[in-house]
């Protein structure tokens, strides 16, 4: 089953949801997971999710975390939406990034927000999607120091080969995004080829990150296909077993299985 597990139909280059949605649909993807990155933005994710073969997650990203003022008041914001929607499915996507702060002056704000969402979706229950750049120590710190952590996964994994293997041995899978195609992801195809296959997950991060030959375009969920092809091909395995298999991890991490 091709799905589509990171995208974000509310961000404002999709200019036509609907139509975004069709084409996908028409490409063979099955099922989409709508991203959010702000309390706002999980509001807007979750109603256009309210149809079939689309579920959203709810959070905040690090990268928007200066519009929040009280973490308690944030994350009774977040409960409560989880709480009045059947289509949430996780806590996403958050974590931390400092690719953009190389300073670190966010940090301590950053980790904040990132660890009571970890700790919201450990007392909810829910998956957790995983943004991390360049905060692999930070990150790793905060899951050691975590007494229980949550299921879910790295999305579009940035990380090193040790990184990998220790969220790998925490048990979180790991996604992979259109940059995987990009002639200078060298490194990355080689990290792709360390993740067992039931870990393996696939997404497009759209509007972000469109793969070759399409990259530089608004990227949508249809090109979901070209990642798992992409992917196919590097791993010298046919395109209907990555479909197959991420769409089974991803049914499996996000309890969609017995549904
Ligand atoms: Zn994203």
């Amino acid at each position: 089953m091709l799905i589509d597990t990171h995208c974000h139909l509310t961000d404002a280059k999709i200019v036509d949801v609907k139509k975004t949605i069709n084409e996908a649909h028409n490409a063979g993807v099955e099922m989409m997971f709508l991203q959010s990155t702000s309390i706002e933005d999980s509001r807007r994710a979750v109603a256009i999710a309210e149809q079939e073969g689309l579920y959203a997650t709810v959070g905040v990203h690090p990268e928007d975390i200066d519009n929040v003022g009280n973490v308690e008041e944030m994350i009774a914001e977040l409960e409560k939406i989880v709480g009045g929607s059947k289509r949430v499915i996780g806590i996403g996507e958050i974590g931390l990034d400092f690719y953009w702060d190389k300073e670190k002056k966010t940090k301590e704000k950053q980790i904040q927000i990132f660890s009571a969402q970890m700790e919201l979706a450990v007392r909810l229950k829910l998956p957790v999607v995983i943004h991390m750049r360049e905060a692999e120590e930070e990150c790793f710190e905060i899951l050691t120091k975590m007494g229980t952590l949550p299921r879910g996964e790295f999305h579009c994994f940035a990380g090193s080969e040790k990184f990998l293997k220790f969220v790998l041995k925490m048990g979180f899978y790991v996604g992979f995004a259109g940059n995987v195609t990009f002639k200078s992801a060298a490194g990355l195809r080689e990290i792709l080829h360390k993740v067992p296959l039931n870990r393996l997950l696939i997404e497009t991060d759209s509007p972000y990150l469109a793969p070759e030959p399409v990259r530089g375009t608004v990227n949508i969920p249809a090109n979901v296909k070209i990642v798992a092809t992409a992917i196919a091909k590097e791993l010298a395995l046919d395109t209907q077993k990555i479909e197959e298999q991420t769409g089974k991890n991803a049914l499996c991490l996000y309890s969609l299985d017995i549904l």
